[in-house]
């Protein structure tokens, strides 16, 4: 009988407060002479998010970004994560910029923080463009103790745990408590 643990590949997922990220972000604020924004933005994986590559809420200079970003082939999903890490940067940096006034969320203010960030002619679109092989991915399996997201094309067939759970907390046996809940995707 195999393990349900190591019945299928594991794929590692960031979820939450992105450290590298956010000193990324912190570090073009201050480049851009805007230190007090610096000073509090944070970049974080919301798995909560599902068609939307990112968001800003730029009041509290704070960007989510959507995990399935992590998801795309290696050579697309670097630019990926960074043209919508920058896409969201440029509405926090318009707000900062115009806070006495309302501005709308694509029009010039945005676009020209955007050249000011180095994606000129960034276009407005927040949906994620993910390509074949993330798609495909049909369902979300989620560790209600650690909050790691597992993506898989078909359905699981049996009950499947946390790996990292069951290693911690329970000498590496699978443990009921940690079995991963299960998410349609579409
Ligand atoms: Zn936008
Ligand atoms: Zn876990």
């Amino acid at each position: 009988m195999s393990d349900p643990m190591t019945n299928s590949k594991k794929v590692m997922i960031q979820i939450g407060y992105d450290e590298k990220l956010t000193h990324h972000a912190e570090h073009l604020l201050r480049g851009l002479g805007m230190d007090a924004v610096a000073d509090k933005v944070t970049v974080v994986w919301n798995k909560r998010l599902r068609t939307t590559a990112g968001r800003a809420y730029s009041n509290l200079a704070k960007i989510e970004l959507n995990p399935r970003l992590q998801l795309l082939s290696e050579e697309k999903m670097e630019q990926e994560i960074n043209q919508t890490f920058l896409h969201e940067l440029a509405h926090v940096v318009a707000h900062a910029r115009n806070l006495n006034r309302r501005i709308q969320p694509h029009g010039p203010e945005w676009k020209e923080a955007c050249a000011d960030l180095g994606i000129p002619g960034e276009e407005r679109c927040h949906s994620l463009n993910l390509g074949r092989t993330t798609r495909r991915k049909n369902f979300a399996y989620i560790c209600p103790e650690c909050e790691e997201v597992i993506y898989r094309v078909k359905r699981m067939s049996r009950s499947v745990a946390c790996y990292q759970c069951c290693k911690n907390h329970n000498s590496g046996k699978y443990d009921h408590r940690y079995k991963l809940i299960e998410k349609r995707l579409v």
